[in-house]
C-alpha cells in the first residue's frame, strides 16, 4: 500500500502539513511514501504561465527532489496536457499503487478547485491542507458570516483572529529512509524561458527573508515606494510557488517583533498589511469564484468602453511610451521577469486610464512575465488600478506619471538603470518628457517622445470611465 504526496504551488519540505502527514501516516502504518508532481502544459498555456516562471518552477523543482531525496523520498513527475486528464490518471495510479491517502495543499481559484472536487466526487482518498493561507480562505468573515468587501476591516478581524494563535512553522520531516539517488533531475516537458536573476529553493527564500526581517523591515513603511532602494523583501516569487509558506513569513517577522499582530504603532505592522493584503485577494478568489473567469468584480466595470489600440499595447508592453518611469518599469518586468510594486501601480494606471486599455490586456501581458505571477494577487492588483476592483483605487483617481517619477525616483537611478538612452537627459527632462528642449526634438534620439499628452488622457479617461461613478 501507498501513501501519495502531490505538490503543486507549495514546492517545500518546511512547514508543509501535507508532507508531514503524509510522512507520519507512512511511518505509522508502514506504507510507502511516494511524492508526485503533474505537469499539465496545455492547462499552464490556457492559465497564461508565463516561461520565466516555468523555468523557476522546474529549478525549484530540482532543488525539491533532491531534498526530498535526503528524506529517501522520491518525487516523480507525470505528465496530462489539462486539469481534465488528471482524475483518470489518478484513478489509475490509486488502483496501481494501492494508494490509501493522497496529501495536497488546497489552491484558491476555481479550475483548481474543480480539478479537486472531482477527486473527491470520484471516491479518491485526497487529503487537502491549507498551505497558501495564514488563516485559511473562509475563515475571516463579518458579522453576517459573510466575506468583507473592503480591506481595512478585513484586516482587523483577520488580527483579532490571528492574535489568538501561535504560529510555528512545521520543521523538515526526519528521514524515512536512507537517501535516494536521483536518476534524472526533473525536466518540464515544455519550453522555458530564464529566471537566472533568482536563485531557485528553499534556502534561497529563507536566507531573504532572515535578512528582511533583520535588515529592513523596521524601514519597509519609509522605503517601500521606492524603486531604487532594496526597500521590500522580493518575497513575491517564493511566495508565489510556496517555496515558502506565508506562515513561516509571519512567524520571522513575530521573533523580531512580537507584537506586530497586536500592537498598531508595530514597526512591523505595514508588511503585516501587505501579507494580508495577499490573503485577502485569496479569500476573494474563493468568495467570489467569477474573478477567476476574467469578470469585473464590480458589475458597472462592464459597461466602460475601452480603446482597441494594438500599437500603444505594444508601446506599453515594450517599455517605449516616452514615458521613462513606465518604460523602465516594464522593461524590469521583461528582463527580470518581477516589477516593484510602485511601478505595478503606475503602469497599471498609464495602461487602463491614459491608454484606456482593457486591464485584461495588462494582466495577461503580466501573468507571461511575471517570476511571482499569480491570479489572485494580479488580478486584485489590476482591478484595483482599473477603478473595477473590490475595495480599489476611486475610478477619478489617475497616477500623474511625472509627479511619481519626481517622488519616487528622485534622482531617476532606477530609471537610468534601465532605460540608457535617457542616461545624458537632466532630470528635469527624465521627469517631464514632453519638455525636451526644441534641439534635443530635432536631434537624432533613440527615444520616443511620449504616446500620449497627461492631461488630454487624464480628461478622456475620467469622461469614460465616469460609468463607474454609480458605485463610488
Ligand atoms: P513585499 O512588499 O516585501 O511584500 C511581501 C509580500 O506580500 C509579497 O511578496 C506578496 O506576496 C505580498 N504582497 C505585497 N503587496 C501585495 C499586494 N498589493 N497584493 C497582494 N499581495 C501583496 N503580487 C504577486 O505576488 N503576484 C502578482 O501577480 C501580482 N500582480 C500585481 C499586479 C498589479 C497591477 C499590482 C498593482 C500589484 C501586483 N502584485 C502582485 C502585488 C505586489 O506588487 C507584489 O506582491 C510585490 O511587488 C512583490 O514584491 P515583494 O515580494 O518585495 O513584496
Amino acid at each position: 500500500h501507498t501513501v501519495f504526496i502531490w505538490f503543486r504551488q507549495d514546492l517545500r519540505i518546511t512547514d508543509n502539513q501535507a508532507l508531514t502527514a503524509a510522512v507520519k501516516m507512512a511511518r505509522q502504518q508502514q506504507l510507502r511514501l511516494k511524492a508526485v508532481y503533474i505537469a499539465t502544459p496545455e492547462q499552464w498555456q490556457q492559465h497564461d504561465v508565463g516561461l520565466k516562471q516555468l523555468d523557476f518552477i522546474q529549478r525549484h523543482l530540482r532543488c525539491l527532489q533532491q531534498a526530498l531525496a535526503a528524506l529517501g523520498i522520491e518525487l516523480s513527475l507525470w505528465h496530462c496536457d489539462t486539469f481534465a486528464d488528471v482524475l483518470p490518471l489518478w484513478q489509475q495510479q490509486v488502483a496501481q499503487h494501492k494508494a490509501v491517502a493522497i496529501f495536497a495543499g488546497a489552491e484558491p481559484e476555481i479550475n483548481e478547485q474543480q480539478r479537486d472536487q472531482a477527486l473527491l466526487d470520484a471516491g479518491l482518498p485526497l487529503n487537502l491542507t491549507n498551505e497558501h493561507c495564514i488563516l485559511a480562505p473562509g475563515t475571516v468573515r463579518n458579522q453576517s458570516g459573510e466575506m468583507y468587501r473592503v480591506f481595512t476591516p478585513f484586516f482587523k478581524r483577520w488580527r483579532e483572529l490571528a492574535a489568538a494563535k501561535a504560529f510555528v512553522p512545521l520543521p523538515p520531516p526526519a528521514p524515512l529512509a536512507s537517501a535516494v539517488s536521483i536518476t534524472a533531475p526533473i525536466t518540464l516537458p515544455v519550453a522555458t524561458g530564464n529566471s537566472e536573476h533568482w536563485r531557485a529553493g528553499e534556502g534561497e527564500a529563507k536566507q531573504r527573508l532572515q535578512q528582511f526581517v533583520r535588515q529592513a523591515a523596521a524601514e519597509y513603511a519609509e522605503q517601500r515606494d521606492f524603486p531604487a532602494l532594496d526597500g521590500t523583501s522580493s518575497l513575491s516569487p517564493y511566495l508565489a510557488l510556496g517555496v515558502i509558506s506565508p506562515r513561516q513569513c509571519l512567524a520571522a517577522l513575530l521573533a523580531q517583533f512580537p507584537d506586530a499582530i497586536v500592537d498598531d504603532t508595530s514597526p512591523a505592522r505595514t508588511w503585516l498589511a501587505e501579507l494580508v493584503w495577499r490573503e485577502f485577494y485569496r479569500h476573494l478568489l474563493v468568495a467570489f469564484p467569477h474573478l477567476c473567469m476574467g469578470a469585473s468584480f464590480n458589475p458597472l466595470g462592464g459597461q466602460i468602453h475601452w480603446r482597441q489600440a494594438d500599437d500603444d499595447f505594444a508601446a506599453w508592453c515594450e517599455g517605449r511610451t516616452g514615458y521613462p518611469i513606465v518604460d523602465a518599469a516594464m522593461r524590469q518586468l521583461n528582463q527580470i521577469g518581477w516589477m516593484h510594486n510602485r511601478l505595478r501601480m503606475i503602469v497599471a494606471s498609464f495602461l487602463t486610464k491614459h491608454l484606456l486599455i482593457d486591464w485584461r490586456h495588462g494582466e495577461r501581458w503580466f501573468r507571461r512575465q511575471l517570476l511571482d505571477g499569480d491570479l489572485a494577487a494580479n488580478n486584485g492588483g489590476w482591478q484595483w488600478s482599473a477603478g473595477t476592483g473590490c475595495d480599489a483605487q476611486p475610478y477619478f483617481r489617475i497616477f500623474n506619471p511625472m509627479t511619481q517619477s519626481e517622488k519616487f525616483d528622485p534622482d531617476a537611478s532606477f530609471i537610468r538603470q534601465y532605460v540608457p538612452e535617457v542616461a545624458d537627459w537632466s532630470l528635469k527632462q527624465i521627469h517631464h518628457p514632453h519638455n525636451r528642449s526644441a534641439a534635443e526634438l530635432f536631434a537624432v534620439s533613440d527615444y520616443p517622445l511620449p504616446i500620449v499628452e497627461h492631461s488630454a488622457a487624464r480628461a478622456r479617461a475620467l469622461d469614460r470611465l465616469s460609468v463607474l461613478k454609480k458605485a463610488n
